[in-house]
């Protein structure tokens, strides 16, 4: 996986277009904020998932960091409990990418579609789609998934 490809995102998802470069103290305030301890190795992986655009699985971060796996697996669940992170299942793996601002513990509200590219394999998140709303049913959903596959915009532009 080539990483340097990724460009840089800002803090929070939906402001994709902006380029900022953020300081590990606005990360620090972003973990203080969704009542995680701004650890080390909570900052360092939260700085690099923050400059990816596509989702990453464990290996690849664990791989981009060099932390060891199991910290590195406990920290992408803590995000996930405390509304930093969301994970899409993807076959047989758990791919991570950062939550948008209003999510917060125990309550994600990534609901948009995912997108596969099986060209360039990667995950988006694509919030730009129009998803179905539900209305009240005598069940409850807690959990529902949107995903996609296809071949994504950059790569239909280079083939
Ligand atoms: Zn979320
Ligand atoms: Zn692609
Ligand atoms: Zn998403």
């Amino acid at each position: 996986m080539e990483l340097h490809k990724y460009v840089a995102t800002p803090l929070y998802s939906n402001n994709k277009h902006i380029k900022s470069e953020v300081m590990n103290k606005d990360i620090e305030q972003v973990l203080i904020d969704k009542n995680t301890r701004p650890t080390s190795m909570r900052i360092l992986v939260y700085k690099f998932l923050n400059e990816q655009m596509a989702a990453l699985s464990l290996s690849e971060i664990e791989e981009a960091i060099g932390g060891d796996r199991i910290t590195v697996y406990r920290t992408l669940k803590t995000f996930e409990e405390k509304g930093l992170v969301h994970s899409i299942q993807e076959d047989h793996t758990s791919k991570y990418i950062l939550c948008e601002e209003s999510c917060s513990e125990h309550n994600h509200e990534d609901h948009h579609l995912h997108f596969y590219c099986r060209k360039c394999k990667q995950t988006t998140c694509r919030e730009e789609v129009q998803l179905p709303t539900f209305k009240q049913y005598p069940f409850k959903i807690e959990q529902i998934q949107f995903f996609a596959k296809g071949i994504c915009e950059e790569c239909l532009l280079s083939s």
